[in-house]
C-alpha cells in the first residue's frame, strides 16, 4: 500500500519520460504561484491520453494515495500542491486539439492545451483569426484550459466576457473509480442538458476528478476599441467613477485599476510616463461597433471628469492601446524586481464598496508593516492586493498570512466573496465556513462525496478535510541535498 508501491506500478504503465521521482526535479512541483504552501510530491506523472489517466487513477486509488490534478502550476492558492506523500497527475502534456468547428463556434481540446495555444491555432486557419477562446487570465500564455476550467479562471476581460465556466460547453473527466464521464454538450452542440454539470465541475479545483478534455465556446474577437485612462488624486474618486460608469449602463470590455504605490512601482521599473503622484489610475477599454464607440467614449470621459480627475486621456490608436496594456501587464514583472517574494490575493466585493475596501487594505497593511500595492479588475469588484515579503523571515510570512485573513474577512463582511477568480485552494480554505453557513458547507461536502466518496482527489483543497495534513512554508527552505 502507499506511494512506493503505486510508483512501481505506474512505472510499468507509463513511459519513463512520463514519470518524475528525482527529488531535485520534484522541487519544481513543490508549489504553485502561492509559494507559502509547499510540499514535495512522492512523484509527478504526465499521462499522454485519457486511457493513461484512467490507469494512473486506478493504481493510485487502489493504493490509497492522494491524487492531485495539475495543469501548468500557475495557480495562486496552492491548489495543485501534493501534501502527505500525494502524487501529482499533470495533464500538461495532453495537448491535442481534436476538433475546431467554426460553423458551431466550438472546439474540442485536451485539458493540457494552453489558453493562448488554441487562439494561436485558430489564427492560422482560413477565417479563424476572427475567433478566440475568450477567458484571458494574465497567465494565459502558460496556464492550461483544463486548469482554467478547474479554477473557473477570469481575467482582464471578465467584466464583459465572463469567467471560464461560461465558455465551457462540455467536459470529459476521469472519476475516482477510473470510469470516464462525459458531461454537458459535445460535438459542436451548444446546448447543455438542463442540469448544468459542466458548471458544477468548473471551479471545483481538482476535487471531483481529472478533466481530460473539454468542448469550449469560440467567441468572435472585437475589432474596434477605445481606451480611456483616468488619473485620480484619491482612490475614493476613482472608485466612485468606476461605479458610476457601470451604473450608467455602460459595459466596458475591461476596467482595471492601479493604486498609487503600484503606479510608482511600474514607473520605477519601466518608465511608462504615468504621474508618480497619482493615487489611482483607471484603464478602461470599450469595444464594439466602430460607429457607436466615440459617443460611448464621450459619455465615459464625462463621468470621469465628474470625479475630480488629475487628467483623462482617451485614444483610438492601436499602438497606444498596446502600450497601455503592456504597462498593465508589466505589474508583476515590476514587483518581481523589488521584492524577493510576493503573493497575490483575490476577493470579490460589491463595486460600491471598493473605496472602503481599498482604505481597509491600506490600514491592515500599515498595521502589519507590509507593503500592499493593488492592481486589479475594478470593473467587476475583483480586488488583488499584492503582499510583498521575504520568505526567509518567518515573521513576515506570518504577518502576510494574518493580514491576508483580515482582508478576506473584511471583504466577506461587506458583502463580498472569498474568491473572484483564483479559487480557494489551501490558501483560503479555513475561511470557507466564515463565508458559508453549516448547511451550505454540508451540501458542498455531499457533492464532493457523490463524485469522490473516498476523498481520493485533492483532499484538503477547497473543502476542509480530516484526511490530509496541510503545512505552510518554513523559512529558509533549501533545495533537497
Ligand atoms: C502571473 C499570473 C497571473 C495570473 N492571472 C490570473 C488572472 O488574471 N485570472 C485568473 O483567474 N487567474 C490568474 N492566475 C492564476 C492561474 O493562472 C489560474 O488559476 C489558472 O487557471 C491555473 O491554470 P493551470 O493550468 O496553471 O492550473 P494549476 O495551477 O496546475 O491548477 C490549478 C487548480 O486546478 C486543478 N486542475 C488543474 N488541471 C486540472 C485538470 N486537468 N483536471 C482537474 N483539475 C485540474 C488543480 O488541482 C488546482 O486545484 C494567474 C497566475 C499567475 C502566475
Amino acid at each position: 500500500m502507499g506511494a512506493p508501491s503505486a510508483i512501481d506500478q505506474l512505472q510499468r504503465v507509463l513511459e519513463p519520460r512520463c514519470i518524475v521521482t528525482d527529488p531535485a526535479e520534484l522541487l519544481v512541483y513543490e508549489s504553485d504561484g502561492f509559494t507559502i504552501a509547499r510540499a514535495r510530491p512522492a512523484a509527478v506523472v504526465f499521462p499522454l491520453s485519457t486511457r493513461q489517466v484512467v490507469q494512473a487513477v486506478q493504481i493510485l486509488a487502489r493504493e490509497g494515495v492522494q491524487i492531485v490534478p495539475r495543469g501548468s502550476g500557475t495557480g495562486l492558492t496552492g491548489g495543485c500542491v501534493a501534501f502527505d506523500d500525494g502524487i501529482i497527475v499533470s495533464t500538461a502534456r495532453m495537448t491535442r486539439i481534436h476538433r475546431i468547428d467554426l460553423d458551431n463556434r466550438a472546439a474540442h481540446v485536451d485539458a493540457g492545451v494552453r489558453n493562448t495555444a488554441l487562439t494561436d491555432v485558430l489564427a492560422a486557419l482560413p477565417g479563424g483569426s476572427a475567433w478566440h477562446f475568450a477567458p484571458d487570465p494574465s497567465s494565459q500564455r502558460a496556464s492550461t484550459i483544463g486548469g482554467n476550467a478547474a479554477t473557473n479562471a477570469g481575467g482582464i476581460h471578465t467584466l464583459k466576457d465572463f469567467v471560464s465556466s461560461n465558455h465551457v460547453l462540455g467536459i470529459e473527466m476521469v472519476l475516482a473509480d477510473g470510469s470516464v464521464a462525459r458531461i454537458g454538450a459535445s460535438d459542436g452542440c451548444h446546448e447543455s442538458p438542463p442540469l448544468d454539470l459542466p458548471g458544477l465541475v468548473c471551479g471545483s479545483e481538482g476535487t471531483l476528478g481529472i478533466i481530460t478534455s473539454l468542448w469550449v465556446r469560440l467567441t468572435p474577437k472585437a475589432t474596434a476599441f477605445r481606451n480611456i485612462v483616468g488619473i485620480f488624486a484619491t482612490q475614493a474618486d476613482a472608485c466612485r467613477a468606476i461605479s458610476d460608469i457601470i451604473a450608467a449602463g455602460h459595459l466596458p470590455a475591461a476596467m482595471e485599476m492601479l493604486d498609487g504605490p503600484m503606479v510608482q512601482i511600474i514607473e520605477d521599473a519601466y518608465h511608462f510616463g504615468f504621474p508618480r503622484d497619482a493615487a489611482a489610475l483607471v484603464l478602461t477599454e470599450l469595444d464594439g461597433v466602430e460607429d457607436l464607440l466615440d459617443e460611448q467614449m464621450r459619455q465615459v470621459i464625462e463621468i470621469f471628469r465628474g470625479h475630480n480627475p488629475i487628467s483623462v486621456e482617451s485614444s483610438a490608436d492601436p499602438a497606444r492601446r498596446a502600450a497601455l496594456w503592456k504597462a498593465r501587464k508589466s505589474a508583476f514583472g515590476a514587483i518581481g524586481k523589488i521584492s524577493r517574494s510576493y503573493c497575490t490575493q483575490d476577493a470579490c466585493v460589491p463595486r460600491s464598496m471598493l473605496a472602503d475596501v481599498l482604505a481597509e487594505i491600506g490600514r491592515i497593511g500599515r498595521r502589519y508593516g507590509l507593503q500592499l500595492p493593488n492592481v486589479f479588475h475594478a470593473g467587476d469588484g475583483n480586488v488583488h492586493p499584492i503582499f510583498l515579503y521575504d520568505d526567509r523571515d518567518q515573521r513576515q510570512v506570518q504577518n502576510t498570512l494574518a493580514a491576508a485573513e483580515e482582508i478576506l474577512r473584511y471583504c466577506i463582511d461587506v458583502g463580498g466573496a472569498l474568491t473572484g477568480e483564483h479559487g480557494v485552494g489551501v490558501e483560503k480554505i479555513h475561511l470557507m465556513p466564515y463565508q458559508f453557513d453549516r448547511a451550505t458547507m454540508e451540501q458542498f461536502q455531499r457533492v464532493k462525496a457523490a463524485f469522490d466518496p473516498a476523498q481520493q482527489f485533492n483532499a484538503g483543497k477547497l473543502l476542509p478535510s480530516e484526511k490530509v495534513r496541510v503545512t505552510l512554508l518554513k523559512p529558509g527552505r533549501q533545495a533537497p541535498q
